[in-house]
């Protein structure tokens, strides 16, 4: 199964994608962790990458789905995969479908994750004290999660369109969201 996990930032994206993927067997694709990656060798890609992070801004498009691209090949990704945080623009949408698609195959299903925005704010200044991360800072949370509304948000219309959107109510328990989180997979398998 392919399936992509459409959620701003702080709604509980990290959590639940364990879970799925410990579910359905498949490899988690999240492209801020490969980002996060790449940002910490010492190279001219490496400083250029952590300039996006590091002001919460999206890297470009098609970096990203060359990233994207290079994991989709590896063996273990042939039975399905689960993106995080991956496409966050029409453009990667656009990009992944057609990649799938010169493959023979083609994605699943998308999964959005609601969560109001204040609780979003309450939880990243949380987890900045908690994990550390230099983009969880509270004028990064917030450019990032204006990049989500005006960028990534449109992604739910362009999947509800092709009849794979299925949402879900992220202010809920965390063991909550996911009994809900199965029922949408049991939908589309
Ligand atoms: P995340 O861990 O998913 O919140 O991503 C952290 C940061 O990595 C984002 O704020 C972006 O700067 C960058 N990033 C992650 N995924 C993408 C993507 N699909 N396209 C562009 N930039 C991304």
């Amino acid at each position: 199964m392919r399936l992509v996990f459409i959620g701003p930032p702080g709604a509980g994206k990290g959590t639940q994608c364990k879970r799925l993927v410990e579910l359905l067997n498949i490899p988690h694709l999240s492209t801020g962790e490969m980002l996060r990656a790449v940002k910490k060798q010492e190279t001219a890609l490496s400083r250029w990458v952590a300039s996006y992070i590091d002001a919460g801004r999206l890297a470009p498009d098609h970096v990203v789905m060359r990233i994207v691209a290079q994991k989709l090949q590896s063996e273990e990704c042939v039975n399905g995969a689960l993106f995080d945080g991956f496409p966050r623009t029409l453009i990667q949408a656009q990009l992944l479908d057609d990649y799938l698609a010169d493959q023979g195959l083609k994605l699943d299903m998308a999964l959005e994750l609601k969560v109001e925005e204040e609780e979003l704010i309450q939880r990243l200044l949380k987890r900045a004290q908690i994990d550390g991360r230099v983009d969880d800072n509270y004028d990064t949370i917030r450019e990032r999660l204006h990049v989500f509304h005006t960028q990534t948000a449109p992604l739910t219309e362009y999947y509800a369109k092709q009849g794979k959107l299925e949402v879900v109510n992220g202010m809920q328990s965390a063991d909550q969201v996911f009994e809900d989180i199965k029922a949408c997979v049991e939908r589309h398998r």
